[in-house]
């Protein structure tokens, strides 16, 4: 690009846009600075780009969802069908992060790059990390090796995939890694090095059709497990308007034996029904998990309870049946060649 590349910047909220009543408290309000104050705190990025900015949601992630982020994408296409546009950064809040980048990789067909960013502290924090982030994410999107498209989530240096973004701590400033892959890239001062790694999901963009519809997704619940359950978790749980369940099982998708039965019940009576795991890393397959592929219940692969959702409830959104949502999942999944 021999010109200065064109960035848009769009808030959503999170602490990277929060304020505290002082430097150094542990409260503060998510949202409480505007995109366009976020981008004039970050010293050297009118260097880097030209930089345009807007505030969409001024919100903690605990209340964005789909009805959120399908307006996210929106705009997101909109703003990327412009010449006038060379790359998208959302700052977003980290709680829900994950499922947010997951969702625009799935739904999103923007032939220009996609940052997500956020922060660990407030914009009011000593040592604030938003402006370091939000310069990162602009020259990772700035760079050639981005022009092609695709969701990231640059953090703390690293440009990981968008669809393999986890978060791993409640506060520390590394929080999120890429997983089960590497980061694509990182940033060194104003370079990037590129590392590898794949960069969209083996599904990217393959529910673009949801944006066009104005229909809230289907419910999806997530079920957590606690050593020495027994089944009360599924028989307990009121899943007359949920169409697809995830249950987040112990290590590699175990359960009880009675709620793995349970859960092969519910899935023969029309629920599709997923096993993820609690773990932070998740691999559950077709041999590690309590349930079996032939009751119906599909095991989640990589893919951790939230993102499991997000997938379940997009397929079940595009009139997919379960055996068709297995071969989704499968991709997600160790194969055997
Ligand atoms: N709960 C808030 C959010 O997700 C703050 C967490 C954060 O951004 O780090 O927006």
């Amino acid at each position: 690009m021999a010109r200065k590349p064109k960035i848009h910047v769009i808030g959503t909220g999170g602490t990277i846009s929060g304020a505290g009543d002082t430097a150094t408290a542990g409260a503060y309000q998510s949202g409480a600075v505007e995109a366009a104050q976020l981008i004039a705190a970050v010293d050297g990025l009118d260097r880097l780009a030209d930089v345009s900015a807007e505030t969409i949601f001024a919100t903690g992630s605990e209340n964005l969802g789909p009805v959120q982020w399908r307006q996210l994408a929106r705009r997101i296409e909109e703003v990327c069908a412009s010449n006038d546009v060379d790359g998208v950064v959302v700052t977003h809040g980290t709680d829900t992060l994950e499922e947010a980048a997951f969702y625009l990789d799935l739904v999103c067909r923007a032939n220009k790059p996609v940052a997500l960013t956020a922060a660990m502290r407030p914009a009011t924090a000593l040592s604030a990390d938003g402006p370091a982030n939000l310069f990162q994410a602009a020259l990772s999107i700035s760079s050639p090796h981005f022009q092609g498209g695709g969701v990231f989530v640059v953090m703390n240096t690293q440009v990981i995939a968008g669809w393999q973004a986890i978060k791993t701590s409640s506060v520390a400033l590394d929080s999120f890694c890429a997983y089960p892959g590497g980061s694509v890239a990182r940033v060194v001062g104003e370079s990037l090095m590129m590392i590898g790694g794949r960069q969209s999901s083996p599904l990217a963009g393959r529910f673009h059709g949801v944006l066009e519809k104005d229909e809230e997704l289907p419910v999806v619940d997530i079920v957590a497990l606690r050593g020495g359950c027994g089944d009360r978790p599924l028989s307990n749980a009121n899943t007359n308007d949920c169409k697809g369940l995830v249950i987040a099982g112990f290590g590699s998708g175990t359960m009880p034996d009675t709620l793995a039965a349970e859960a092969a019940d519910m899935a023969r009576s029309g629920t599709v029904v997923v096993v993820s795991s609690r773990v932070g890393r998740v691999m559950v397959s077709a041999h590690s998990t309590s349930t079996r592929l032939d009751d119906g219940v599909i095991p989640s692969g990589c893919l951790n309870p939230q993102k499991s959702a997000v997938l379940l409830s997009l397929a079940l959104a595009d009139g997919l049946d379960a055996a068709e949502i297995a071969g989704l999942f499968q991709l997600f999944s160790a194969s055997s060649q």
